[in-house]
Formats: C-alpha cells, structure tokens, sequence
C-alpha cells in the first residue's frame, strides 16, 4: 500500500500523569497489527535540549536510541510496543527547536528578517516532525505537557497549522482526558472534560477522538453527554479505562472500536487486526506459574521511573521462564557489612543497576561481594559491571582499595578509568577526554558491537558471536588490569572487535554472575525478552527453588 506518511497528534489535558506516552505507544501497536507501518515521535516543551542533562530523579529515566541519542522515557514505550526504529528525529525539545533557530539566524539565514515565534518557531516544528514522514504510513506525534501549559502553546499552534498544510484526511487530533469517578456523588464526571477541550478549541483545534481515563467502562449516556459537549462523534468517545498489566491497552483500545475509528477518520483500507500475540502475552503475565524475587540495589528517593526500561526487562524475563518477577528497591545507601545478609539474604537474584556519582558505591560494592560468596545469580550493568569489577580485584586479586577513579582518583588501583583517548566506532574518530570534558557530550552513546566468547554464560544467553548494544557512560574497564584479573578468575566474555573495551565480565564457578558495561535493558520487549534477562531470572528462579 503506498500513500503519504498520514500523522496522529496525541495531546493532553486536565493533568499530566494520564499515560499519554504510554496511549501513543498503545495505538502504534494497535495500528501494526493492522498491517500499518509507523512511527513515534514525542515533542517536549521543556527548555533542555535534550534529557541527557536532566536528573532522572525528576525527570524519569534518559533512554538511549541506537543513534546514541539521549531521549524522553516515552520512547522506550514506544519502542517496546512497536517495531518502530526510533532515533534523533523522533524527540524534539523547545530547546533543542530554539537551538537550530537561532543557529540559522546567526549563520543569517533569515536575511535581516525579525526572527518570531510565528512562523519561525512553529515552521522549525512542522519541519522536524515531517523529518518522521515519507518511510512509515502512519506517525504519531505525541505533545508533552497538558493542554493549558504556556509551554507547549508554540507545539500546538504548529500542529494546528499541520491539518491545513497536509490536508484534512491526513491529520488527525486525538485528546487524552480524565473522566473522574466522585465516590460522594455515585456518578463520573466530565466537566474537566469539557474545560479540557474547550482549552484545545479555544485555540483552534478541535479533537477528532477523546480517549477518557477512567475507572470503569462509560456508559452509552455519559458518552452521549460528552460527544455533544466536545462536538465530537459518540463511537469517537473511547473509554480509557484503568488495567492492571500495560499490555493490555492495545486490547481495550480494539475491544472500544479506536482502530476502526481512526482508519475511518484517516480514509485508510487495512486488514483486521492480528491482536493474539498482545492477548496470549497478557494471559502469560497474569497467569504466571511461580514467581522470583529480585532486589535492585540501587540509589533510590521515591521515583522507580527513573529505573523504568530496566524494570521492564525484568518483567520480561519473567515471561519466557512462565513467572512473576517481584521487584525490591534497596538503596544502596543503607547496606553495610553488618546488615547485608540481614537485607540481601531472602533474594533470589541481585541486580546493580546504573548509576553516576558516588552515594552509595560502597553499598553496591558490598552487594556484588555477598552475590558472589553466597552464590547468588548477580546481574550488574554498566555501573553495576564496574563495582562488580573492582569488588573482585579488591577481594579475590587481592588489590587492596580497587575502584573505579569516578569514586577514587588516587587509587592504587584503577581498574575502572576515564580512557584519555578512545576510537568511536560511530564518529569513525579518535574522542579525547580531558578535565573540561567531564560533564558533557563525552560518554560512550549508543550501539556498538561486541564479540562474545563461547563457552560463557553470555553465550549461552545470546547463541550467538556477536551482538550490538547501547551504552551510556564516561569510564571503561582498564585493559591495564585485564591480565592481573583473569589470572584470578575473572572471565572476559564480551570485547569491542578491536580488542580495546571489555563490554562483558563473568565469573565461573557461580551460577550466574555477569556484569555488562552497557544498558541491555533498552532493547528488551515484551515480545521479545532481552537474553540477558531471560537467564537471570532462570537462574534465580533456580536458585529460588534450591
Ligand atoms: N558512572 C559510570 C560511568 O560514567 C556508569 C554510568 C552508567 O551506569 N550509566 O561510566
């Protein structure tokens, strides 16, 4: 089927945390089993030019693209609800926006004129979002922030101006709201409904679909009540209703007729929808046959998006080995020699996640050190690969205050530094680092090969020799120490080709310990668990029944 690219504009209203992200991510996959090729882009209104900076914290976790680009954690829904190749052009900043403007109007490319919001901002939007069209049939646009905000107000002009330049069968606005049950009043609510696109009309865009969320399924009457107060169609009235497990909302979607709807609106043909895979994936999830407990020990306040992609891949290791991953947040920050075995000892299988900056390295440190002498299956990435690292020089290669020189830059020992000089695969350069560079657009971004040693734990999860994963980090293991450390048993199981980086470490005579210098959590998904994670869930699950 060959048409133009046709675009979907998500936005929100009433307040933010509805699962705006996650509704795009659902009608992507929605329209795949349809047979439609798609893509996803999220437009944020914040003024960083991308998250890379921001704290994760606040802000959620910073996934990776395979581009190396440093995105909203939207798109990691969106790439593990569709097949979507997503990169740079898929998450667009005011800041990043205002970035190119003024670069052209520096270089004097708008020739003297008055540079303005209209039209040269929201021309910068309209550009960047069609940079997403021509390759899929369909792109979903996602509009971070709430309808509202003077923030994303330059977002949505742009996108109001879109329909006018693309043409009305190639444009659709959909609206996420909130429909509120009052447990005083027995009844739901739609005025904030009603505010919500009254807000969106009052600047010229009238929703086309409103997705409610809400708690129960909505009656035909308050659908009636709403369509005639949004001046929309009632079969355009989707109930977005609460679920437990977030696969299913491609499910609800279908079973509310949103498909149907938006390929009518869109004057598309397809196929019916194939939604088994996402329906046998739900049964899967619901019925698990046992279940595992796993502790991340990590630096934790009260924000677990900040882990999001990597407790994902959790879930999903689960789903192969048929069981219920539990999740325990420890903070490393509170583990101590005396404490450990009290804190750790009833985990099935510890995982030390990433991280940056020194509060509680010690911890983790301590945490990879019981793993490894209680014989527990241990599971450590990027950060967690490099305490790991340094809890077995200190204590099995005997190289007393071993550590990484991010925690320690006097140590005897280094095993874990900042490389003066590394070659980017990517760049096709030599990259320096020195002290200035410490802060920013120096880490190791992105996809890069590894090769894998048979006969390795590692191997025996990916079968395979060589593989591509994505990283995000300043220091690497220090190929000076590589000799010393595998006299004592450390096995190197993942090298970059040429040799330089060690991407993967393990030890024998454990039944699973691995730590991997990149985030293998970003390309897991739900229907195809990462490998990784699949044999550290096997093997805690077996440790659990031990
Ligand atoms: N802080 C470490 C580094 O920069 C690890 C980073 C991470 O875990 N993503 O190398």
């Amino acid at each position: 089927m060959a048409f133009k690219t046709k675009f979907i504009f998500v936005t929100g209203g009433v307040l933010s945390s509805l699962g705006k992200g996650l509704a795009s991510a659902a009608i992507g996959a929605l329209l795949e089993s349809r047979g439609l090729t798609v893509t996803i882009v999220k437009l944020d209104p914040y003024i960083n030019v991308d998250p890379g900076t921001m704290n994760p914290f606040q802000h959620g976790e910073v996934f990776v693209t395979d581009d190396g680009s440093e995105t909203d954690l939207d798109l990691g829904h969106y790439e593990r609800f569709t097949n979507a190749k997503l990169g740079s052009n898929n998450n667009f900043t005011t800041g990043k926006i205002y970035h190119s403007v003024i670069i052209k109007e520096r270089r004097g490319d708008y020739l003297g004129g008055t540079v303005q919001v209209i039209p040269h901002i929201t021309d910068e939007i309209k550009k960047s979002i069609m940079l997403n069209a021509g390759e899929v049939d369909i792109a979903i646009v996602e509009i971070g922030g709430t309808v509202g905000d003077i923030e994303s107000l330059p977002f949505l002009e742009a996108i109001r101006q879109f329909r006018a330049d693309q043409g009305k069968e190639n444009v659709l606005y959909i609206h996420l709201t909130l429909v509120p049950y009052i447990a005083t009043a027995g009844e739901v609510k739609t005025k904030p409904t009603q505010h919500s696109v009254k807000e969106l009309r009052s600047i010229g865009i009238q929703p086309d679909i409103l997705l409610c969320r809400t708690e129960k399924l909505l009656s035909k009457d308050i659908k009636s009540k709403i369509a005639l107060f949004c001046n929309v169609d009632v079969d355009a009235v989707i109930t977005a209703k609460d679920v437990k497990c977030i696969y299913e909302v491609p499910i609800i979607f279908h079973k509310e007729g949103l498909d149907d709807k938006i390929i009518e609106s869109l004057n598309i043909w397809t196929r019916a929808p194939r939604l088994e895979i996402w329906e046998d994936l739900v049964k899967k999830l619901e019925e698990p046959e046992c279940s595992v407990n796993i502790a991340i020990v990590g630096k934790y306040t009260d924000l677990t998006e900040s882990y999001k992609s990597l407790n994902e891949a959790l879930y999903h290791g689960g789903i192969p080995n048929n069981c219920k991953v539990n999740l325990a947040f420890i903070d490393s920050d509170k583990i101590g020699e005396s404490n450990c075995k009290k804190i750790l000892g009833s985990s099935d299988g510890i995982l030390v996640p990433g991280g940056f900056g020194s509060r509680g390295v010690e911890g983790k440190i301590l945490a990879a050190k019981f793993a490894r002498e209680n014989k527990i299956p241990f599971f450590g990435i990027c950060l967690g690969m490099q305490i790991a690292v340094a809890e077995y020089a200190r204590n099995v290669a005997g190289m007393l205050n071993a550590n990484s020189t991010e925690f320690d830059k006097q140590t005897e020992y280094p095993v874990i530094y900042l490389m003066k000089e590394w070659y980017d695969f990517k760049a096709g350069t030599m990259q320096k680092r020195d002290i200035y560079s410490e802060k920013g657009g120096t880490m190791r971004l992105g996809a890069y090969p590894c090769v894998i040693e048979e006969d390795t734990f590692a191997y025996q999860a990916y079968q395979t020799k060589e593989i591509s994963e994505r990283h995000r980090h300043r220091y690497e293991f220090n190929v000076e120490y590589k000799e010393k450390l595998e006299e004592s048993g450390l096995v190197l199981s993942g090298i970059s080709p040429n040799g330089e980086l060690v991407e993967i470490i393990e030890i024998k005579d454990h039944p699973w310990f691995l730590g991997c210098q990149f985030h293998p959590e970003f390309k897991s998904r739900p229907l195809n668990p990462h490998p990784l994670f699949r044999e550290f869930i096997r093997a805690s699950l077996k440790n659990a029944g031990a």
